[in-house]
């Protein structure tokens, strides 16, 4: 079988792991709105995560859909169905990572912190070291926060096998989202691909997560 991008930008990633700089910064030009390569990313936001870098990909190759967890939510199936069907896109890479944030808090823990719930301030400013400030009550919130599944660990946890049993869970639900949903084929002459990884902020190294895979105590 050919070699996919995908497969390609491993390949790179172990280039940029290794020290090098992959991604040309410059301007390079007019390009079509197509990305090249037919490649779109889901990736967390977080700050330690550069997204071109540790994937080399160029200005053009590829969309790159970025959220709190790099989660496959609603909004981001919506950017892959825009993706695939309007602008020709065929391979997904769906990227988590170590000492994520959405390790250290679940969403009812959040939402009461938010609400002005005395212990979850308490807690929440213990975890992330800042004065938690609550907000009270609102009409206008998000429908979930998305935070990842199973025990909570300190925020910037060093890398275990616990938490890499919670991100490939959460990996492997957002690939599923993707390779069930109605509208993103993945059979017959547009099918698309989908692979998730779990980078390594300590090394710089993408794993791939098997899929289908155990889904553990989690769930
Ligand atoms: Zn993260």
């Amino acid at each position: 079988m050919a070699k996919s991008h995908t497969d390609q930008y491993l390949e790179n990633n172990r280039q940029y792991a290794a020290g090098q700089a992959l991604h040309k910064p410059a301007y390079p030009g007019m390009q079509p709105i197509q990305p090249s390569k037919r490649v779109a990313v889901v990736a967390c936001m977080d700050a330690r995560l550069d997204v071109e870098d540790l994937l080399g990909l160029q200005t053009g190759d590829a969309h790159i859909i970025r959220n709190a967890g790099g989660v496959v939510s609603d909004d981001a199936i919506r950017c892959l169905i825009i993706s695939h069907h309007l602008l020709n896109t065929n391979e997904i890479i769906v990227i988590h990572h170590t000492r994520c944030g959405m390790l250290a808090f679940s969403d009812d823990l959040l939402k009461a912190g938010l609400e002005g719930d005395p212990a979850a301030e308490k807690l929440l400013g213990q975890a992330t070291k800042r004065a938690f400030t609550s907000c009270r009550r609102c009409a206008s919130t998000p429908s979930a926060f998305h935070a990842f599944r199973g025990q909570l660990e300190p925020l910037d946890g060093p890398r275990d096998a616990k938490q890499m049993e919670r991100l490939s869970w959460d990996v492997r639900r957002g690939m599923s989202s993707i390779l069930n949903h109605p509208w993103i084929p993945t059979s017959g002459a547009d099918a698309v691909t989908v692979r998730g990884f779990i980078y390594d902020v300590d090394t710089g190294k993408l794993e791939e997560v098997s899929y289908p895979g155990p889904m553990g105590s989690i769930g």
